[in-house]
């Protein structure tokens, strides 16, 4: 019996922590990425990172969905406190969530039970951004920029012997020869790859802007956002529902900067660094369970919608476990 191999497909943000789990978890194993996107042409590049799962993320209990989120944040937390936290990405913001129409949407069972501060805004914060402002919360929360988590984590990966190569895979049966487990991290490419007709994209376009000057982050209503990072504010957002459209729209473009500007009128002076569409890989309920195809073993992890950055360390331990369960019941101890 050989050494343990593991193809983990995909290598974005649910892809590289489910590999550096596993090369953390199987020390002995083999674990190769294989993916036609990196980096900058991935999903997650595109997303602003922060750590905010909406109350209507779900995996398949709510039990597993709590225990998802309380991993990620555990994960991202430790990077924050450990010396390599501004090469991976990840700091901790600050920040207001503000309605004038309904108090439950600056509630957040997930945050309120993970972050370190969760609370109802005063009458005079509710007055710090022009409108009618009804219902706050401000709270303390993460944000993992991709554009540096991706590349640092795959050096690492590679660092400690993992391999990656770059190929389209159009059947997953079609790796049954090279690994003995395949982990599917493919994002929306699983929506063809497993004929998944519950996967639905839902288009995304945000503007990154110069605005040094803003320290704390802002989430209002019609899915508006601005997001202080190091590397710019990123402005936001929409969400349009089974469009598969990443091409910038000009239209898209003027609502973000008319509601932004409305919310924190300061942004009007900021100069635009960068735009970009994208589509988040909207599953009911995220996929993180085993399948046998054939003579391969895979364990799927997809289907993470606008919150795969918030919930991919989560969901990849998850995964390892059943790693663990498909594994042990094939082979015992031997390969791990
Ligand atoms: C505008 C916007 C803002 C967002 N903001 C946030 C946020 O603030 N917080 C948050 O938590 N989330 C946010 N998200 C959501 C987040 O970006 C996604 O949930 C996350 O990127 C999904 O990661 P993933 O690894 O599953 O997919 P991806 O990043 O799309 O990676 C999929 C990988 O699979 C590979 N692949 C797919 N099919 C194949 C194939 N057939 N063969 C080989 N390789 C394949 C691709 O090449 C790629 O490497 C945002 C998304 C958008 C669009």
């Amino acid at each position: 019996m050989g050494v343990l191999r593991v193809g983990v497909l995909g290598a974005g943000v649910v892809g590289v922590t489910t590999a550096t789990e596993l090369q953390a978890e199987f020390p002995t194993a083999s674990i190769t990425i294989i993916a036609n996107k990196f980096n900058e042409d991935t999903t997650s590049e595109i997303a602003a990172g922060i750590f905010r799962p909406s109350p209507s993320f779900a995996g398949p209990t709510t039990e597993i969905t709590s225990q998802w989120i309380r991993d990620s944040y555990n994960y991202y937390d430790a990077l924050r406190r450990s010396e390599q936290a501004s090469r991976a990405g990840v700091s901790q913001v600050s920040g207001y969530i503000l309605s004038s129409v309904d108090p439950s949407l600056v509630q957040n069972h997930f945050l309120e039970r993970t972050v370190p501060l969760y609370r109802r805004t005063t009458e005079e914060e509710l007055k710090l951004c022009p409108g009618n402002w009804k219902y706050g919360s401000y709270f303390t929360t993460l944000v993992t920029e991709c554009t540096k988590f991706l590349p640092w984590s795959l050096e690492r990966f590679k660092q400690t012997g993992g391999k990656v190569v770059q190929k389209t895979v159009t059947k997953l049966q079609d790796l049954e020869h090279s690994f003995d487990i395949v982990m599917n991290c493919t994002g929306l490419g699983a929506k063809h790859l497993c004929s998944d007709d519950k996967m639905v994209p839902i288009r995304g376009q945000v503007i990154k802007v110069y605005a040094p000057w803003m320290k704390t982050f802002f989430y209002a209503e019609n899915d508006t956002y601005v997001i202080p990072r190091s590397d710019g504010v990123i402005l936001g957002g929409c969400r349009h529902y089974d469009s598969s459209d990443i091409s910038l729209s000009p239209h898209d473009r003027a609502a973000i900067k008319e509601r932004c500007f409305k919310l924190i009128p300061s942004l009007q002076k900021a100069r635009v660094l960068q735009e970009h569409a994208g589509l988040r890989p909207h599953r009911s309920v995220v996929r993180v369970e085993p399948e046998v195809l054939g003579k391969l073993k895979v364990v799927h992890n997809y289907g993470h919608g606008g919150y795969g950055v918030t919930a991919a360390p989560g969901t990849s331990k998850h995964a390892l476990k059943l790693v663990q369960q498909l594994h042990l019941s094939t082979y015992g101890h031997s390969k791990l």
